[in-house]
């Protein structure tokens, strides 16, 4: 699975602007046991450079991707981050190895309460899951150094911008469901002001609008 990812950011290096991630992104993705995620008749696949299904229609995301978002962000120690799309938690457990405090939202309640049953049993007390809308964000627990959404949106969501520190990064892919999207790292700087810039095509299942 390293391997993989490393011959997808190599692939895409020019992209990227980098040929290597971060190296403590790479040893959170080493420690953290991608095969307790998906469900167990996926587990032969657990490390496949693909996406998987995991129920109510929903997918865990391809290695590659999970890494390079989460290098997007350049979290520290001290990082407070909100993840929209929590899913079965992997995302969760990467960035909890890697900041101080994660926040993660799912509207589907039973995947946010499998995720949390789990991301507890695993040890990973620093993340605390939700089920909510997640283009209202978490308002309570603003601002954030990043916020990385795993589902794609048709825009950027209002909130989630309200919601970023300034100097932090957002890491979302917008586009429509089964069409073309672009995976857009956005930055806020000391004023205030954002900026965004597409890296590369992606595919995600949609950031669902609640009517
Ligand atoms: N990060 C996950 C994979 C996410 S798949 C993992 O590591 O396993 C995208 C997830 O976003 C799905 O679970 C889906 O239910 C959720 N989602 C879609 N729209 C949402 C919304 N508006 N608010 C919160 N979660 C949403």
């Amino acid at each position: 699975m390293i391997a993989d990812i490393e011959s997808g950011v190599a692939v895409t290096r020019k992209m990227l602007g980098k040929d290597r991630l971060d190296k403590r992104v790479m040893a959170a993705i080493r420690q953290v046991p991608r095969e307790k995620f998906v469900p167990p008749d996926l587990r032969h696949a657990a490390f496949r450079d693909g996406a998987l299904p995991v129920g109510h229609g929903q997918t865990i995301s391809q290695p590659y991707i999970v890494a390079l978002m989460t290098d997007m962000l350049e979290l520290t120690a001290d990082s407070i981050v909100l993840e929209i799309g929590t899913g079965t938690g992997y995302q969760a457990a990467i960035l909890a190895c890697l900041a101080r405090q994660v926040y993660s939202i799912e509207r589907i309640p039973e995947l946010a309460q499998a995720a949390q049953l789990r991301l507890k049993g695993m040890g990973y007390y620093n993340v605390e899951t939700r089920c909510g809308d997640g283009y209202q964000g978490w308002p309570e627990m603003a601002p954030f150094d990043g916020i990385l959404v795993t589902a794609a949106a048709p825009f950027i969501p209002p909130a989630l911008l309200e919601q970023l520190k300034s100097g932090g990064r957002m890491a979302i892919p917008i586009g429509m469901p089964s069409m073309h999207q672009e995976l857009m790292l956005v930055t806020k700087n000391q004023r205030g002001e954002t900026h965004s810039r597409s890296l590369l095509g992606v595919a995600f299942v949609p950031l669902v609008e609640e009517k």
